[in-house]
C-alpha cells in the first residue's frame, strides 16, 4: 500500500524516484517487494515492537521542559526524548526495522555507509545483537576524524572499510556501499541511514521512524488534551524530522517546521541548507532540493553538526516544502551552540549539536506565542558525542 503522501509509487510530487544503473535497480526492486510483504505483517510488527521496547527503550518520554519554558516566556516546550534511546539517538529505530527486514529476506551480511559514524555504530550494534556479519563503508578522511567511532564499530564486531576514492568522505562511502549492494544483493542487505536515496529507501526509513510522531502525538494528546501548535525537528537527510512529521501530516492545525543547518550563515554559502537555499536536482539516485556548485554537481557543505552535513535532503521534505505543508528555516552554527549550552544549563540535558538546531529555533519561536500554546521539539540525540568538539571550539576561541 502506498502512503497517502506518495503521489505515485516512489514519488512525492516531482521528488524521489530511482535514478540508478540496471543491476542496482534489480536489487531495489527485490527490496521493495520484501518491504511491501512484511511491513503490515503482524508477526513482523510484534517482533519489531518487542525489540523497540526491550532493547531500544521505547516509548521514550515527551518531557515538558518547564524551566526552559519559564525562562523564555510563551508557549510550552515539550521535548521528544530520542536521546534516551539505546545508542543515544533516533537512528536505532530505523536500524532495528531494517535489520529485521534483512533477517526475513535471508541476508547473511549487512552493509551500511556512515559519515560521522553514528549510523555505522547503530548498525553495528543491531548486527551484534542479531549475530549478523556487518561491513561499514566510511570515507578514509572520516575514519581519521572519527577514530573513536571506528573503534566503537570494531568493538561491536563490524568491519570498517576506509574508502580511498575522491574526497574520501560520505559521498564516496555511499558510492562504495551501492556498488557492493548491486553485486551482492542476493545475500547482502544495504541498511541506509536516512530518509534519502532511491526508492524504496525514503519510504522504508519514514515508515520505521514514524514511531516518533505516533508516540509524540498520543503523549501530547494525553498531557494537554489537544494537539501541539508546532512540531520542530532538525533536518540533515531528514529521517528524525519525517518520523516526527508524517503522523501529523493531516492535522492541518499543527504547524510543521524543519530546521536546516545554516553553518557560517546562508550568505556565506558555507552551510548545508538545500531546502532553504538550494534548488531541485538529482543526487545519489533521487530527486530533491540540493545544493549545487557552478557545474550543477553537489556542492561542498559545512555545518558544526557532522550529522547534518549533506548537500541533499529527503524527497518527502522536498514535497512538503513544494506544497507548503511545512516551513523550512535555517539556524547557524553559533545559534545552535548557544542552544546547546542553554538546554544543558536549564534542563540538565546535553543535546546533540544536530538536535540543538531544533532547540534553537524553538527558543526563538516560543516567546512569540502565548502560554496556552505548545511546541514539540524532537531531541534527536544526546550530546555526549559532541562534548570534546565543543570543548575544543571554546578553547581555540580564547
Ligand atoms: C544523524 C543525526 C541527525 C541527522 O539525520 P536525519 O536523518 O536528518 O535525522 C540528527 N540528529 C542526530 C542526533 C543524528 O545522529
Amino acid at each position: 500500500m502506498m502512503s497517502k503522501v506518495e503521489t505515485k509509487k516512489g514519488y512525492f510530487g516531482e521528488f524521489g524516484g530511482s535514478f540508478v544503473p540496471e543491476p542496482l535497480q534489480a536489487a531495489l526492486d527485490h527490496l521493495e517487494k520484501a518491504f511491501e510483504q512484511y511491513k503490515d505483517e503482524s508477526e513482523f510488527n510484534e517482533e519489531l515492537e518487542y525489540y523497540l521496547k526491550e532493547y531500544v527503550g521505547r516509548p521514550n518520554p515527551l518531557y515538558f521542559a518547564q524551566r526552559l519554558t519559564e525562562k523564555l516566556g510563551g508557549a510550552k516546550i515539550y521535548l521528544k526524548r530520542e536521546d534516551l534511546n539505546h545508542t543515544g539517538a533516533h537512528k536505532i529505530n530505523n536500524v532495528m526495522g531494517q535489520v529485521l527486514l534483512a533477517k526475513r529476506m535471508g541476508a547473511k551480511r549487512v552493509i551500511a555507509e556512515t559519515g560521522a559514524g553514528q549510523h555505522g555504530v547503530a548498525t553495528a550494534t543491531a548486527c551484534a545483537m542479531f549475530g549478523m556479519e556487518c561491513v561499514i563503508y566510511m570515507g578514509e578522511e572520516d575514519t581519521r576524524r572519527q577514530a573513536l567511532n571506528v573503534f566503537r564499530m570494531e568493538l561491536l564486531g563490524a568491519k570498517v572499510v576506509a574508502v580511498k576514492d575522491g574526497a574520501r568522505t560520505l559521498k564516496e562511502a555511499v558510492d562504495a556501499a551501492l556498488m557492493d549492494y548491486a553485486e551482492n544483493y542476493e545475500n547482502t542487505f544495504y541498511l541506509l541511514g536516512s530518509a534519502v536515496g532511491p526508492h524504496p529507501y525514503p519510504t522504508i526509513v519514514r515508515h520505521f521512524q514514524s514511531v516518533i510522531g505516533r508516540e509524540a502525538r498520543a503523549q501530547h494528546l494525553e498531557k494537554e488534551g489537544r494537539l501541539p501548535d508546532y512540531i520542530v525537528a532538525c533536518v540533515g537527510g531528514g529521517s528524525n524530522a519525517i518520523g516526527l512529521f508524517a503522523p501529523f501530516f493531516d492535522d492541518k492545525e499543527v504547524g510543521i517546521i524543519g530546521v536546516e543547518p545554516g553553518g557560517r550563515g546562508l550568505a556565506t554559502g558555507q552551510h548545508a541548507a538545500p531546502l532553504t537555499a538550494g534548488e531541485p536536482g538529482i543526487i545519489h539516485g533521487f530527486k530533491c532540493y540540493m545544493m549545487k556548485d557552478e557545474d550543477g554537481e553537489p556542492a561542498s557543505t559545512h555545518s558544526v553538526a557532522a550529522g547534518l552535513d549533506y548537500p541533499g535532503v529527503g524527497p518527502e521534505h522536498s514535497y512538503y516544502k513544494a506544497i507548503g505543508r511545512a516551513e523550512y528555516v535555517a539556524i547557524d552554527d553559533e545559534e545552535a551552540l548557544e542552544a546547546f549550552h542553554a538546554l544543558s544549563r536549564t534542563e540538565g540535558i546535553i543535546p546533540a549539536i544536530e538536535s540543538s538546531h531544533a532547540v534553537a529555533y524553538a527558543m526563538k519561536l516560543a516567546p512569540t506565542l502565548s502560554a496556552d500554546q505548545s511546541i514539540i521539539v524532537n531531541l534527536s540525540g544526546r550530546g555526549d558525542k559532541d562534548v570534546q568538539q565543543v570543548f575544543d571550539m571554546m578553547h581555540n576561541k580564547k
